[in-house]
C-alpha cells in the first residue's frame, strides 16, 4: 500500500476537536496517521488555499432498493434530460447511467464523489427485498453504504404487538424478532415509516394520528415507536430508531411529530425528514412554519437527532415507504402518474413524481421551513444535512444547500424570488445565523458518523479511514464544495477537479446483535404459512452479502453493550 502527504491545508476536523487548523494530513495504507518528521512519502500533494474535511457521508438518501428503481422506470424523462451521461473511456459500458432525480447506480457513485462524498446510506430497505437493495448499493461504485430495514409495519410485527397487549409481556419477542431481522437483512438500523400506518392503508384507514389504534390490530403508532425504539437499545444498536413519523406531509402535523418524541419517553431516537413534519395550521392558508416548535424540541432532547430533508425548486420525483401519504399526495403528481407497490405485506412504497415551484406558496414554505430547522437547532451534532434524496430534491444539490445555510445574503436574495407572501409568514428573514465551516463539516460528516456508530469515519484523527475531500477555498460556498480539488477514498485519490479517476468497490456497513434464536420456531411457522420463499432462504450470510455486495469489503459495526 502506498502512503501520501497533503501539505499545509486547513484542517477542520471537529470531531477531533478542531474548528480548523494549518497543518499537513498524512496517510498510510489507506489510514490517516501521524506524520514523522523527515519522513518521506510516495505522494505528496500541495494543499495550500484549500479546506481539509472527512469524506461526506449522507445518512438518508434512497439510492437502492424496490422504489429506486420504480422511480427510474417511471421517470423516463429524466434519464432523456438528466445531467450529462458519464463517459470513462476505459469502460463504454458506464454511458448507461445518466438521471438528475433517479439517477442510475453508476451516476449515483459518479454524483456523489465528485462532491466529496465517501458513503450513503439507504434508509427504507424492505426485508423482503434486501438482497435487492444490497445489490443495487453494490452497483454504485466507489461510496461505501448500508441500509436501514423497515419495521413496525409488517403483518408479524403488528400481530406480536397486539398480542402482548399495553403492558408489551412478549416484550422479549419483539425484540429478537428485530434483531433477527436486522441480522437477516444486514442491515445497519431499522426504520419505522408511518408506524402502523403503512399496514393500517391496507385496512382502508386514510390518516392514523399517534394515539389512534389500527382497526385491524388495536395498536397504535405509539407503542410501535416505544416498543421499536427499547428493543434497539437494549439491543446495543449503536443508530436508534430511524423515524419517519405520522401525518407526512399534513397542515398541522407538529402536534403528531411533538406526541412521537412524547411516545418515545426519553428513548434515544432520529427523527427523519423533519422538515416534512413540522407544519402549523395557522396563516392565511391554514399552512404555517412549525420550525420553531420543532427546533425547541429538538433543543430540550438531546437524545433526538434528526436530518432535515430540504426541498429544492426544480422537478423530481418522491419515493416513499408511505403509501398512505403518497397515495394522499398522488394526485398533485407532476408529471400526473404515479406508482404504488408491496412486496409480501411487509411495508409498501408509493412513488411520485413532483415539481417544487418558487410561486406555490405551500412549496415557498416548505423551503423556507426547511431552512429554518437548521438554523434553529443549537447544536449541530444533533442535526445532518438532508434534501432526502430525491424526496425533496436530489442530493446533487447540496453544495447549493450549503451555501444558503453559510451565506444569508445569498439566502435572503434566493428567499425574495418566492411567492411574496413567504418572507412575511415565516421567521427565516430574520435568522441572521450563518452556518461555519466547521459546523458544516458536523452536518454532514462527523454528526452522521456519530449518529451511525461509526468509530473511524467522519474525522481525520490518527487511525481514521483516509477518505478527504480537499476543497479550494472560495468565497462562493456552492462553487467550492460543488467541485472538490481531490477527492480520496481509503488512502486512493478517486476524483480530481472534478471528475472521477478510479471506481474502487465501495464497502458494505452493517451490524449483528445477538439474540435468542428460538424466536426462529415462531418467524418460520409465519412464513411458512405467509411467505413467498422458504424461511431457510431468507436470511443473508455473509458470504451472499459480499456477492450481492459486488464483492466489496464488509464492514461490520460493532453494537454497545445494551440497556435493559
Ligand atoms: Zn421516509
Ligand atoms: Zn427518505
Amino acid at each position: 500500500m502506498s502512503s501520501l502527504c497533503l501539505r499545509g491545508g486547513l484542517v477542520i476536523d471537529p470531531a477531533n476537536g478542531s474548528a480548523g487548523a494549518l497543518r499537513d494530513l498524512a496517510v498510510r495504507n489507506g489510514r490517516i496517521v501521524a506524520p514523522a518528521a523527515g519522513e518521506v512519502f510516495d505522494q505528496e500533494i500541495d494543499a495550500g488555499g484549500c479546506v481539509l474535511m472527512a469524506g461526506g457521508i449522507d445518512m438518508h438518501t434512497h439510492i437502492g432498493g424496490g422504489k429506486v428503481n420504480l422511480a427510474r422506470l417511471l421517470m423516463t424523462e429524466d434519464h432523456r434530460d438528466g445531467l450529462d451521461p458519464i463517459a470513462l473511456p476505459s469502460n463504454p459500458l458506464e454511458l448507461a447511467s445518466c438521471g438528475n432525480c433517479a439517477p442510475g447506480t453508476l451516476a449515483t457513485g459518479y454524483r456523489y464523489v465528485e462532491m466529496g462524498y465517501t458513503a450513503a446510506f439507504e434508509p427504507a430497505m424492505v426485508p423482503s427485498n434486501a438482497r435487492h437493495a444490497h445489490m443495487e448499493m453494490g452497483d454504485v461504485p466507489i461510496l461505501d453504504h448500508g441500509a436501514y430495514v423497515m419495521l413496525g409495519n409488517d403483518e408479524l410485527f403488528l400481530q406480536l404487538l397486539a398480542e402482548g397487549g399495553p403492558q408489551s409481556r412478549n416484550f422479549a419477542q419483539l425484540r429478537d424478532y428485530t434483531a433477527w431481522t436486522i441480522n437477516a437483512s444486514k442491515a445497519m438500523g431499522v426504520k419505522v415509516v408511518n408506524p402502523a400506518g403503512i399496514s393500517a392503508f391496507k385496512f382502508n384507514q386514510r390518516k392514523l394520528d399517534v394515539n389512534e389504534p389500527h382497526v385491524r390490530w388495536q395498536v397504535t403508532p405509539r407503542q410501535v415507536v416505544h416498543t421499536l425504539a427499547r428493543a434497539l437499545r437494549e439491543l446495543g444498536v449503536p443508530h436508534p430508531l430511524h423515524i419517519h413519523a405520522s401525518n407526512l406531509g399534513v397542515a398541522g402535523n407538529i402536534a403528531s411529530t411533538l406526541e412521537t418524541i412524547t411516545a418515545l419517553e426519553g428513548l434515544p431516537a432520529h427523527l427523519t425528514h423533519v422538515q416534512f413534519h413540522a407544519y402549523g395550521s395557522d396563516g392565511p392558508k391554514k399552512f404555517s412554519s412549525a420550525a420553531l416548535q420543532l427546533a425547541e424540541a429538538v433543543n430540550a432532547n438531546p437524545q433526538i437527532s434528526i436530518d432535515v430533508g430540504q426541498i429544492i425548486f426544480g422537478q423530481t420525483v418522491t419515493a416513499s415507504g408511505d403509501t398512505m401519504r403518497q397515495h394522499a399526495q398522488s394526485a398533485l403528481a407532476s408529471p400526473r402518474k404515479w406508482v404504488g407497490a408491496d412486496i409480501e405485506g411487509m411495508a409498501g412504497c408509493g412513488v411520485v413524481p413532483f415539481r417544487y415551484r418558487e410561486q406555490s406558496y405551500v412549496n415557498a414554505l416548505q423551503w423556507a421551513i426547511g431552512l429554518e430547522i437548521f438554523l434553529l437547532v443549537n447544536n449541530p451534532w444533533q442535526v445532518v444535512l438532508t434534501t432526502d434524496h430525491p424526496n425533496g430534491g436530489p442530493f446533487t444539490s447540496y453544495p447549493h444547500l450549503i451555501r444558503l445555510l453559510m451565506d444569508r445574503a445569498f439566502r435572503d436574495e434566493q428567499l425574495a424570488k418566492l411567492h411574496p407572501e413567504v418572507a412575511a409568514n415565516c421567521a427565516l428573514s430574520s435568522i441572521t445565523r450563518e452556518l461555519t465551516l466547521a459546523e458544516v463539516a458536523i452536518l454532514t460528516r462527523a454528526a452522521p458518523a456519530r449518529l451511525l456508530g461509526l468509530p473511524d469515519h467522519g474525522h481525520l484523527g490518527v487511525g481514521a479511514v483516509a477518505d478527504i475531500a480537499v476543497y479550494r477555498e472560495q468565497s462562493d460556498r456552492e462553487a467550492m464544495f460543488r467541485t472538490p480539488e481531490y477527492v480520496f477514498k481509503d488512502g486512493a485519490l478517486v476524483a480530481r477537479a472534478g471528475r472521477v479517476t478510479a471506481t474502487p468497490v465501495g464497502g458494505t456497513h452493517f451490524i449483528e446483535p445477538s439474540y435468542d434464536s428460538t424466536i426462529e420456531k415462531t418467524l418460520r411457522r409465519h412464513w411458512d404459512a405467509h411467505g413467498a420463499i422458504r424461511f431457510d432462504h431468507v436470511a443473508i450470510d455473509r458470504d451472499e452479502l459480499c456477492r450481492c455486495a459486488n464483492g466489496g469489503r464488509l464492514l461490520p459495526a460493532a453494537c454497545f453493550e445494551g440497556v435493559s
